[in-house]
């Protein structure tokens, strides 16, 4: 490093001024947030602290850089790297610096008060416009990197424009105004643009060690738009005893968004077979007399291995095939496809059930399973009395979370009230909701 020069006056009474700041944040001096409401009001004002001393910090390294002070006082080869050498920063971040100071210098050439204005006229927390009038770091990030992708000749009067909405909105709102003056001064570069970012465009689905898979990808903001819409009703949580993380949902929903295109039947079909997953399982296991892993044969030699009980819930609501095999596995004989429910009985359930069965949830009938009571291949009967819908999430919890479900006693099967039992002992009692009924009157309202 560098020897460090004195410092100013000025800076030096901030620095002390801060350094009591954070002694009494960190509790180490009294006079710190106690309350929540004093955390957020902390909060409110550090932020302007730091948004302020990060508008002095461009306004002066525009002025440096602009004097080639590093070189007077230096040597230095450039800005940037009397930045690396006296400031410690990285390369990265000390060239983002400069150049972010010479697109807004200008800018900052003018008062630096006019940028780091008190929020009207007040040290109050929480002001009624989002920045409290003045610009952040982020602000200046965002105006230098719209205003790079302008024409040059656009370049300041863009940069003023941004500016003056800076100080009004926050760094999501500036960067869409950004976008959008990029279409009106540019529209032909703009055109450009969109199209090189599409170009960018990726997704990688890569098995791993385990048997889990890793996706990961860039995708346009059409497509972001239409996946985030489908998903978006996923996000909520479907009842009191929904603990899962909502990146968890979010990938809960992704299995229900591709399970519900391919129930549709418009997807496109590669080499004549169905879009809809394969598995292969024991007839043994799905009895369960034993409890084989079920196999998803891998359209390139490698399989995938599924739990019984996955394969299990999975032959709840599919189309089966018998497939006879020898004694070394060599198939014999392929039997015909058939839907364990039919068409028609999963339209029945879908009208009798409305949704996922299970207490307090609400996923509607098209993001359902329809599980059975008893297991088809136990003999239990593809009806409406053997026969429920769950969510997936809810199968799931049934065949491989340890929830158990039982009719009453009625004999009405899955006709009438059903009774689940968590694996900690928890008891729900689901109702058939007599409106569900076909041809049933709404029950009078609470
Ligand atoms: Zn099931
Ligand atoms: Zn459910």
């Amino acid at each position: 490093m560098l020897p460090t020069p004195v410092l100013p006056d000025a800076v030096a009474d901030v620095l002390a001024d801060t350094r009591t700041l954070a002694r009494c944040a960190a509790g180490v001096s009294a006079g710190g947030p106690a309350t929540a409401e004093e955390r957020a009001a902390w909060l409110t004002g550090l932020r302007l602290v730091i948004d302020a001393a990060e508008a002095a910090f461009t306004s002066v390294l525009a002025n440096f850089d602009a004097n080639g002070d590093g070189e007077v006082l230096h040597a230095a080869a450039s800005t940037q790297s009397w930045l690396r050498g006296a400031l410690g920063m990285a390369s990265g971040e000390a060239s983002e610096r400069v150049r972010i100071a010479r697109t807004t210098g200008d800018l900052l050439a003018a008062p630096v008060a006019a940028l780091v204005a008190e929020p009207h006229g007040s040290h109050s927390a929480g002001g009624a416009s989002e920045t409290n009038g003045h610009l952040s770091y982020e602000h200046l990030r965002t105006i230098h990197r719209t205003a790079r992708a302008l024409p040059p000749s656009a370049r300041p009067a863009g940069v003023e424009v941004l500016a003056g909405l800076g100080s009004q909105l926050g760094i999501d709102d500036l960067r869409s105004a950004g976008r959008h003056l990029r279409h009106v001064v540019d529209p032909d570069g703009s055109a450009r643009h969109a199209e090189e970012d599409f170009g960018r465009r990726w997704l990688s689905l890569a098995p791993m060690l385990d048997g889990m898979h890793s996706i990961d990808g860039v995708l346009d903001a059409e497509t972001a738009a239409g996946l985030s819409a489908a998903l978006a009703p996923f996000l909520v949580p479907n009842g009191p005893d929904d603990t899962r993380t909502s990146d968890q949902r979010r990938a809960d929903g992704l299995a229900e968004v591709v399970a519900a295109a391919v129930r549709s039947g418009e997807l496109p079909a590669l080499f004549g077979a169905t879009t809809a997953m394969q598995v292969e399982v024991e007839l043994a296991t799905l009895t369960g007399e034993r409890s084989h892993p079920a196999r998803i044969p891998g359209t390139t030699g490698s399989a995938v291995w599924l739990t019984s009980d996955a394969a299990s819930r999975l032959a709840c609501d599919a189309s089966v095939r018998r497939l006879l095999v020898d004694p070394n596995g060599i198939p014999l004989d392929l039997g015909r496809e058939v839907r364990v429910f039919t068409p028609a009985q999963r339209r029945a359930l879908a009208t009798r059930d409305g949704g996922c069965r299970f207490p307090g949830c609400n996923r509607p009938s098209v993001h359902t399973d329809a599980h059975h009571l008893v297991p088809w291949a136990r003999g239990g009967q593809s009806d409406l009395v053997n026969g429920l819908l769950l969510c997936r999430h809810h199968h799931r919890a049934v065949h491989e979370g340890g929830w158990q479900i039982r009719p009453d006693s009625s004999n009405e099967g899955a006709n009438g009230a059903l009774h689940f039992q968590g694996p900690a002992g928890q008891q729900f009692v689901s109702p058939l909701l007599a409106a569900r009924l076909p041809g049933a009157r709404a029950a009078p309202g609470p």
